[in-house]
């Protein structure tokens, strides 16, 4: 039998008890909070129109020297992250995709789409890395990214984190700072990487195992570090700041200045790296205290060398990635309040032979704007009026439409309000819904999803 048929098992991954589960840390996102990431989606398709920002779709599944090339062999994600397989009908190696830079640079580099000028882009998308599961950090998880290809910046560098703080005006959020650096140029980070592998070779003992390893392979890294054994020795290292050159310690400027004149605070943290090698000039994230030791809800800077790494034609960008997880989590704890979907009317039908008009009508009421949702039937039938007015309430409808004998006899149905108390009812002709619709048609919130 093929393995992927096999009767599920018992202590796979997978499956429990004879039942078949999602994989740990990965999520099934279920209605009502599914309406909470249709919410975002919205406004972040709304907001990228707004700046110009078009819609890039690539594949999940990247060849994995792509990320181990883009990405850099030392780094969290390559070295230990990456939900990596060989195709077993054509034995090519491939790989889950941990981000989606690499990918966009790799399709805008295929495609030639720089050959007319700078290209503006976003995507949404399901990202993998094989990390241990907690609040915040899962395997399966969600990314919205913007990335500017083309443009040497400051000014875009600016523009696209004007974006972003756009997005946490818009959802509501209220305590997202901004933190910014500069990562320089790769001759600048040689000069710097020397001081630095000094210092931590003179305090080599305070080291943790992956400080140890990167020492020598990516002593920028140790920067990153969340060990808080680890906080002095990095407080104390030498500053990659100290070690730019005028003309990076310029773009810099121009990205404070344009930010500044945008009224957008923000501090400089020296220490701040990013977790892949692409990035070099201006990094930044965005932080909140209230998401606990997950605070990072979106991460970037520029990667003026990753295009032709690549293989591409060399060429500037810079962009940012959020969680959508961790965003969202947010929105719920300080956001804006989000509209909850019901239906507009509830069909309730006493008795089955009136089951084909209802079905045109409401084919005739949708097609004019409003939600509607039909009472089924079970095996035993449509079920009484009282059940059928329960579903009704719990469906969140505004509105019942009653399909009774006596209406349907003269060519009419039953409109009862659901909500307002007042119990009103009236009849309306089936054969001019386009008349009446409007009437049924609310803006979909009279509910909010509460936590
Ligand atoms: P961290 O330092 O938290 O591991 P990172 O540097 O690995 O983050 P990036 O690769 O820059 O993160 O990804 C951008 C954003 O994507 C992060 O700021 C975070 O909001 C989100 N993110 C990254 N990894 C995960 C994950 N495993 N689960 C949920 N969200 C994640
Ligand atoms: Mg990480």
């Amino acid at each position: 039998m093929d393995e992927n048929q096999a009767a599920p098992k018992a202590g796979k991954p997978g499956v429990k008890a004879g039942k078949l589960t999602a994989i740990k840390g990965m999520n099934d996102i279920l209605p009502p909070d599914s309406a909470r990431w249709e919410w975002l989606e919205a406004r972040v398709r709304a907001l990228m129109a707004r700046y110009a920002y078009r819609n890039i779709r690539t594949p999940v599944v990247e060849t994995t020297p792509l990320f181990v090339r883009g990405l850099g062999e030392v780094t969290d994600i390559v070295e230990k992250e990456m939900y990596s397989f060989e195709d077993r009908l054509n034995g090519e190696a491939l790989t889950l995709r941990p981000e989606n830079t690499a990918g966009v640079v790799r399709a805008v580099a295929e495609h030639s789409m720089l050959y007319e000028g700078g290209k503006r882009l976003y995507y949404m998308g399901p990202m993998f890395r094989h990390e241990r599961p907690q609040r915040g950090r899962y395997r399966q998880f969600h990314q919205i990214g913007a990335e500017a290809l083309g443009f040497a910046g400051p000014d875009v560098d600016a523009e696209i984190i004007l974006l972003a703080d756009a997005l946490w005006k818009e959802l509501g959020l209220k305590d997202v700072r901004l933190e910014i650096n500069s990562l320089g140029q790769p001759e600048e980070r040689k000069l710097h990487r020397a001081e630095l592998i000094a210092h931590f070779e003179k305090h080599a003992s305070v080291l943790d195992e992956d400080g140890k390893r990167r020492l020598h392979s990516n002593p920028l890294r140790i920067l990153d570090t969340k060990n808080p054994a680890m906080r002095e020795v990095v407080e104390s290292a030498p500053r990659l700041i100290d070690f730019l050159g005028e003309t990076s310690l310029a773009h810099f400027s121009g990205l404070k200045a344009n930010l500044e004149a945008n009224g957008l605070a923000y501090t400089v943290n020296p220490r701040l790296v990013r977790g892949m090698d692409y990035y070099n000039l201006s990094v930044f994230e965005f932080i909140t205290e209230s998401l606990g030791s997950q605070g990072t809800i979106c991460a970037g800077g520029r990667y003026d060398y990753l295009i032709e790494q690549i293989g591409g034609k060399a060429a500037p960008a810079v962009g940012w990635a959020l969680g959508v997880e961790r965003v969202l989590e947010l929105v719920k704890e300080q956001g804006a309040d989000i509209p909850a979907l019901v239906p507009d009317v509830y069909a309730i039908i006493p008795d089955a032979v009136a089951v084909p008009v209802a079905l045109r009508t409401l084919q005739a009421l949708r097609a004019a704007g409003v939600s509607a949702q039909m009472h089924a039937a079970t095996a035993e039938g449509m079920g009484s009026m009282k059940s059928q007015f329960k579903k009704a309430d719990a469906s969140g409808a505004r509105f019942a439409l009653i399909f009774g004998a006596d209406e349907l006899a003269q060519g009419m149905c039953m409109v009862k309000s659901l909500r307002d108390g007042s119990g009103e009812q009236r009849t309306q002709p089936l054969a001019s819904v386009d008349t009446w619709a409007p009437t049924l048609q609310s803006n979909r919130s009279t509910g909010i999803i509460h936590g």
